[in-house]
């Protein structure tokens, strides 16, 4: 059993989709218990959050016009590729109705001038529920017995809206009771990736980009051998290639170290997706939909540990720092456990904690979108120690990233700190604060947005990430 997970610049076009079905078919032809699962087509996501964004603020335009365009730019495809007039037909008639399902939620939106998450999540996940039938028509035209399965069926989450979890037992039943019997029938089922529904029925969505965390919770699901990530880039590189066009392919990485990347911003895997299928040690592995001979990344357990220092460098952008800060925090016992409990009542993220050993102030990094929560919430929880002047003051600081050197060979190889701070010191970059994760597979810078790139560019240069050859099983440097 494999699972292969198309992402949206696979589906992004004609072409693309041509590039799918036969990489589809060659699978296939490896192991007939194939299950697809696919993104929206590129760019469509966004389109729907901002149609629906625009809904709430009355504007109806917005979601006619983008009806409009969602429905030529799959029918293009369809046009293109379903030859047959009465398959074409059908999908079409299919396309319209979603997509008319799509213009009265929009509609009931702009009335109530009221956008819930609830209400957010059908309209997001609608890009998916068009690309899945326009695949298995696609691939139905190249003589694959496909059908398209709407995840809803499949995966039960819980009910936290645009960043819903999996509750895995009840999504093992769902999905092998719906697909078992089509792989025993001969199908090829092609699924939505994104979207789940919660256990009374309600739809949901995994967070974005999170297609990828359908596959591997489906392939945990099915106990697959192998899931394979198909992609726009030969898998998991050194960097960011938009970044550092020079970065390069990481033939094997841990899961560890791929969650920790993940997690870091890099964009090419969700943070999540790591999690169901470590456990169950299904292989992982992480290919170029236009490349489709590049061995790519492979996801293993162990991947050598001592192969390398330094693996890779993310970034991840769009955060914030506070701080608390005072000399007179000097030992008043549970500052920090009060900081961190108060912010967790916010539900914010915190991505990286970072404490001066004079003690006389905690930092912790947190999406900067949480900002307006966080810093309201720790004036009230120290607002006896603001008044008495034992805490000065909570500090935000916007626009900052985390860059996160990653590799489990760093474990306990001196200087790798050092070489990381000489080379953004050379470079004049001013790094904010530090964290050295426990798993010692990650170090975590924090700089200004403003610098980031360049910092992630130093850093790659210094370990010459872009001049070894990062193969498998070399021996450490
Ligand atoms: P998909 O639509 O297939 O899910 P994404 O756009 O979500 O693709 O992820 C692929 C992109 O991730 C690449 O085009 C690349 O720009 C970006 N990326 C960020 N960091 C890395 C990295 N370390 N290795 C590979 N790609 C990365
Ligand atoms: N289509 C969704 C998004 O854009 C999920 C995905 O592509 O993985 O976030
Ligand atoms: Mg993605």
């Amino acid at each position: 059993m494999q699972v292969l997970k198309f992402g949206g610049t696979s589906v992004g076009n004609a072409q693309a989709f041509v590039q799918v079905a036969e990489i589809v078919q060659a699978a296939r032809q490896q192991d007939a218990d194939t299950v697809v699962v696919t993104s929206a087509m590129s760019g469509v996501t966004n389109q729907l959050f901002a149609a629906a964004r625009a809904a709430a603020t009355g504007d109806h335009d917005a979601y006619l016009r983008a009806r409009d365009e969602l429905l030529a730019k799959h029918q293009m495809v369809a046009g293109q590729l379903v030859t047959d007039g009465t398959e074409r037909a059908a999908l079409g008639r299919l396309l319209e109705e979603r997509l008319q399902g799509f213009e009265r939620l929009c509609r009931s939106i702009a009335i109530l001038g009221e956008l819930t998450a609830r209400g957010l999540d059908v309209v997001a996940g609608m890009g998916e529920r068009l690309a899945a039938p326009l695949l298995a028509a696609v691939l139905r035209a190249r003589g694959l017995p496909a059908e398209a399965v709407d995840a809803a069926d499949l995966i039960v989450t819980d009910n936290n809206f645009g960043a819903a979890e999996p509750l895995m037992e009840a999504s093992r039943d769902k999905s092998r009771n719906k697909l078992l019997p089509l792989l025993a029938r001969g199908i090829l089922p092609v699924c939505t990736g994104y979207v789940g529904a919660t256990v009374e029925g309600i739809p949901t969505t995994l967070g974005r980009g999170a297609s990828d965390y359908s596959a591997t919770i489906l392939g945990a699901c099915l106990d697959a051998r192998e899931v394979q990530i198909w992609t726009d880039v030969d898998g998991i590189l050194t960097a960011d290639p938009r970044v550092v066009p020079q970065a390069r392919t990481l033939p094997e990485l841990s899961y560890g170290e791929t969650a920790e990347l993940a997690y870091f911003g890099a964009k090419v895997l969700h943070p999540n997706a790591v999690h169901p299928v470590i456990d169950k040690g299904i292989s992982l592995r992480i290919l170029n939909t236009f490349n489709p001979k590049h061995p790519g990344t492979r996801v293993v357990k162990d991947a050598h540990l001592t192969d390398g220092t330094v693996k890779a460098i993310s970034a991840i952008k769009g955060l914030c720092m506070i701080a608390v800060e005072g000399r007179g925090m000097m030992g008043v016992p549970g500052i920090a456990a009060r900081t961190f409990a108060a912010a967790a009542r916010q539900k914010a993220n915190v991505l990286m904690i970072s404490q001066a050993s004079s003690e006389q102030s905690i930092c912790f990094v947190i999406p900067q979108g949480d900002r307006a929560k966080v810093v309201p919430a720790l004036e009230a929880e120290f607002h006896a120690e603001l008044t008495r002047r034992l805490v000065d003051q909570v500090s935000a600081m916007e626009n900052i990233v985390i860059v996160a050197v990653v590799g489990y060979g760093m474990r306990g190889i001196p200087g790798i700190a050092a070489k990381v701070f000489g080379a953004l010191g050379e470079a004049a970059i001013n790094v904010i604060a530090v964290a050295q994760g426990s798993s010692e597979a990650n170090i975590s810078l924090v700089v200004a947005q403003g610098d980031a790139d360049e910092a992630v560019r130093q850093i790659h240069t210094a370990f010459q990430l872009d001049k070894l050859p990062v193969t498998a099983g070399a021996p450490a440097r």
